[in-house]
């Protein structure tokens, strides 16, 4: 489903909103496995809007209909190293029947634009869009080269997208150093302080299955050997395991900044406690500070009257970068013997220090924008194409910047049902994103 025209009853929608709206009217669903939908027409799209701004973008086709978009926009000083500013196209997948409005339809309604995407991460492709193009309009340029790119695939890890264009084609990045993407600079309120959160980090990811034998029989029989029985402890076992809190450079530094926002002695208080007062972010806060061990899959078994000889079981492990080993070996220990562990996916985590030239003027624009908002380094709990883009030793940051009321419970949004962002965040967000590129 795609339109330009805006909604009559719309007109007055600023720009980005327009774009975030027509991006959300193509249905990207990105359903894993290598299956998705619409990538190649939300691509054109945004191709279309670049060449309107007189750049020449590159279109990548990884496999048939999965189209990556990538840019290059000449900088006022080319010496200076470029930046990667880079957004996905490709959503989760939304079920119609669990949401208020149509997921895919780009409702306005009560100021705010309703869809899938709406803040993972149409918003920010739309963002990237308008502020490059007023400044280009403006006939200015962006402070140093950029690198736009718009990448298919990031909900299924990236393969198909900014992993493959890091692999085939690591010249479009050539001379950037640094990168800016999605799930941070967005705004939240530390006991009713307006403060943004800055991602620096990323955890580390290990997709595992757990496989348990045992002796397959009639369900009459008794059994001592059945893997299902075994399966279910070692999956109780993992997803009840309390993992300690394990601080790295970027939590400790957001618990300083937490605690000294709220007047607290940082040494005397857990950080447990001092996330309490994180406002909504501690959706994804409280993930950032330890290991999880999620159960997220079952299999096993045919009929009810048959004991099967296995079972299997989808871990979601999350840890701290570098601690892939350790905690792998912990859950090893947690499971027991009798149960096969097989790593089915990992990828890296990342920390890059909350000091340096952008983290600067990052902080320095919100502070134009929104005037006292204390700026505050995260790990994400998840991860983004800023993985791949490590892999040419570029340091990726989180910065879609949108200022939000304090009872939009944002982390919610993520994947979640009636995903939606105020119109004057989008607004704000094109707004600060304009004002960095042309100064950074
Ligand atoms: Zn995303």
């Amino acid at each position: 489903m795609t339109t330009s025209a805006p909604q009559p009853d719309h007109h007055d929608l600023d720009e980005t909103a327009v774009i975030a709206r027509d991006l959300i009217r193509f249905d990207t669903s990105n359903y894993g496995g290598g299956r998705s939908e619409g990538e190649a027409d939300a691509a054109e799209y945004v191709a279309e809007a670049l060449r309107a701004l007189d750049l020449e973008p590159q279109l990548f086709e990884s496999e048939p209909g999965r189209v990556s978009v990538v840019a290059r926009v000449a900088g006022a000083d080319r010496a200076k190293p470029g930046l990667v500013v880079h957004g996905h196209l490709d959503v989760v997948p939304a079920d119609p029947a669990n949401w208020s409005v149509d997921p895919f339809a780009g409702v306005v309604k009560d100021d705010m634009l309703w869809g899938r995407g709406a803040v993972d991460m149409k918003n920010m492709d739309a963002m990237m869009l308008t502020s490059l193009g007023d400044i280009i309009r403006s006939g200015e340029r962006p402070a140093r080269d950029l690198v736009v790119g718009f990448f298919a695939d990031e909900e299924a890890g990236g393969v198909l997208g900014s992993h493959f264009l890091v692999k085939e084609h690591p010249e479009l990045f050539a001379g950037a150093t640094e990168a800016i993407s999605e799930v941070g600079g967005y705004s939240t309120y530390i006991d009713g302080r307006r403060s943004y959160l800055l991602q620096t980090g990323e955890k580390a990811l290990i997709w595992i299955t757990l496989r348990t034998r045992g002796t397959a029989g009639h369900g009459s029989q008794m059994i001592r050997a059945n893997a299902v029985t075994r399966l279910a402890e070692a999956v109780a076992a993992l997803g009840r395991q309390e993992w300690p809190i394990a601080l790295t450079e970027t939590t400790t530094a957001l618990l300083r900044e937490v605690a000294r926002i709220l007047d607290v002695d940082v040494t005397q208080t857990a950080p447990d406690e001092l996330v309490l007062h994180t406002g909504t972010a501690q959706g994804f806060i409280r993930g950032s500070l330890r290991t999880t061990t999620n159960p997220t899959m079952l299999t096993a078994g045919y009929k009810h009257n048959v004991v099967p000889d296995t079972a299997e079981a989808r871990v979601d492990i999350r840890c701290m970068p570098g601690q892939e080993e350790a905690v792998l070996a912990q859950v090893r220990e947690l499971v027991g013997d009798d149960v096969e562990i097989e790593t089915v996916h990992t990828d890296i985590g990342l920390e890059t220090p909350f000091s340096g030239d952008l983290v600067e003027a990052i902080t320095a624009t919100l502070q134009r924008h929104d005037p006292g908002a204390p700026v505050l380094p995260y790990l994400l709990s998840g991860g983004t194409d800023n993985k791949a883009l490590s892999l040419l030793g570029i340091a990726g940051y989180g910065f879609a910047p949108l200022r939000l009321g304090e009872d939009m419970d944002f982390p919610a949004m993520f994947h979640g049902v009636d995903e939606r962002v105020p119109l004057d965040a989008l607004a704000f967000g094109s707004r600060v994103l304009r004002d960095l590129l042309a100064t950074y």
